[in-house]
């Protein structure tokens, strides 16, 4: 086993505490992400907004796996097999312990886990019980990838942390209430009824967390928005007074932006082609579809940093790669900006929506005529906080939230207490 412990700047994307330790009589939460080789956690004071701590569980049942835990500016990496996820978990425990912040004296009253796929059954958190886990095994066909690593991950925090509850919070849930004109496609209402295809979405949490910094900022409650999450993932919504009236995700999050490694909007008739003219399986599909396209696959690389090096440097697949991103997402605000029948606040959040100033110019450039006008000191302005980007002439008000889905998984796990 190698530990090495270093001074870190590396922040969560919680605010993390000058005074790691959790104010007196001050609640916290312990959010879990399990996904199927690693173990991302943070403790995080919700009432506060601060993450008390966080770290990661990572390359579970591999030969060599690490854990990364942060606390108080330092950052702890242990390097070691992790044969499961209760071995991993159960590490975690004992970094709290050896390194702090002391669990015994956090007051921990919840465990919020994030759960990609709530289907049509949950729209908002729910107290995990046995027939909570029942649901999520259920909803495993719709979330494949997703759904059977939470439950592991839900089962040996059970056992590991048995005192106190644990909430499942999960990323379809602000989508549940979509109206069924959005949420259903046109596809044979009975085949679609008997495989339970509609419009799911994800990254609910993330869009409903931001669209309610947005109004809380702006002080209204009655705006139409739009969010765009640009991560890895990306993902619009259309949100009007609180409430997801569309959304660019679909049964799963391959349908809507070009995203890393996904194509997004595809004609779903390029399956039948490939399949019969190039003879490919379904499996081989998926992954072309899932992994090796968007901008990976249109430039061969999915970091858009890296994208905007290429372009710099001349190469013109890489802005046309960029044309095609920038294209998709104007497109996106344009149809919700119709259907909300006007737009009050366009929002950029996650990796890219929150560093990439240069494309925030160009989307916004591209919406001039619905009267949005970026202010290019605010959006080229380095910061970390919320913010509006947009100029005073403009009629959209357009801004930068940083999202922070464990603080929302948090502060809806309380809701339940
Ligand atoms: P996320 O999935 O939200 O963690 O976002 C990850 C993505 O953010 C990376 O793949 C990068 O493409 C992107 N990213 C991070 N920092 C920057 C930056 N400064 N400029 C442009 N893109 C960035």
């Amino acid at each position: 086993m190698t530990t090495t412990a270093t001074q870190t700047s590396t922040q969560p994307s919680t605010r993390t505490a000058s005074d790691p330790a959790p104010g007196a009589g001050s609640r916290t939460v312990l959010v879990i992400n399990s996904g199927s080789s690693s173990i991302k956690y943070q403790l995080v004071d919700p009432e506060a907004g601060l993450a008390l701590a966080s770290g990661l569980v990572e390359r579970i049942g591999e030969e060599e796996g690490a854990i990364i835990h942060r606390h108080g500016g330092q950052e702890l990496r242990i390097q070691a097999p992790i044969a499961d996820h209760g071995t991993g978990l159960a590490e975690v425990l004992r970094l709290f312990d050896e390194q702090g912040p002391d669990l015994s004296r956090a007051n921990v009253v919840a465990v919020g886990h994030r759960v990609v796929q709530g289907g049509r059954f949950f729209s908002g958190p729910a107290l995990i019980d046995d027939e909570v886990v029942d649901t999520i095994t259920e909803l495993v066909p719709l979330g494949p990838l997703h759904n059977p690593a939470h439950l592991k991950g839900i089962e040996v925090a059970r056992e590991l942390l048995a005192s106190v509850p644990h909430v499942a919070v999960f990323d379809t849930a602000f989508f549940q209430d979509l109206p069924e004109a959005a949420a259903r496609y046109a596809l044979n209402r009975e085949v679609a009824d008997t495989y339970s295809i509609r419009r799911y979405g994800a990254h609910g949490t993330s869009h409903q967390y931001v669209s309610g910094e947005v109004s809380a900022l702006l002080g209204r409650q009655d705006l139409k928005q739009v969010v765009l999450h640009l991560g890895n993932g990306a993902s619009a919504s259309a949100v009007v007074a609180g409430r997801a009236v569309d959304t660019s995700m679909g049964l799963t999050p391959l349908e809507g932006l070009v995203m890393g490694g996904r194509t997004g909007d595809i004609d779903p008739a390029a399956v039948f082609h490939l399949a019969r003219v190039a003879g490919m399986g379904i499996d081989e599909i998926d992954h072309l579809f899932n992994r090796a396209s968007g901008m990976k696959g249109l430039t061969g690389d999915n970091d858009m940093r890296e994208v905007w090096r290429r372009i710099d440097a001349g190469q013109a697949q890489a802005r046309e790669a960029m044309d095609i991103y920038v294209h998709r997402l104007v497109k996106y605000v344009g149809a919700y900006a119709a259907v909300m029948g006007g737009l009050d606040a366009l929002t950029f959040t996650a990796g890219i929506g929150e560093n990439d100033a240069r494309l925030r110019a160009e989307v916004v450039e591209r919406l001039g005529f619905l009267g949005a006008r970026i202010d290019p000191g605010a959006n080229t302005e380095r910061s970390g906080r919320a913010r509006v980007v947009s100029g005073s002439d403009s009629a959209v008000a357009v801004l930068v939230v940083p999202t922070n889905e464990e603080l929302a998984i948090a502060r809806q796990a309380v809701t339940l207490l």
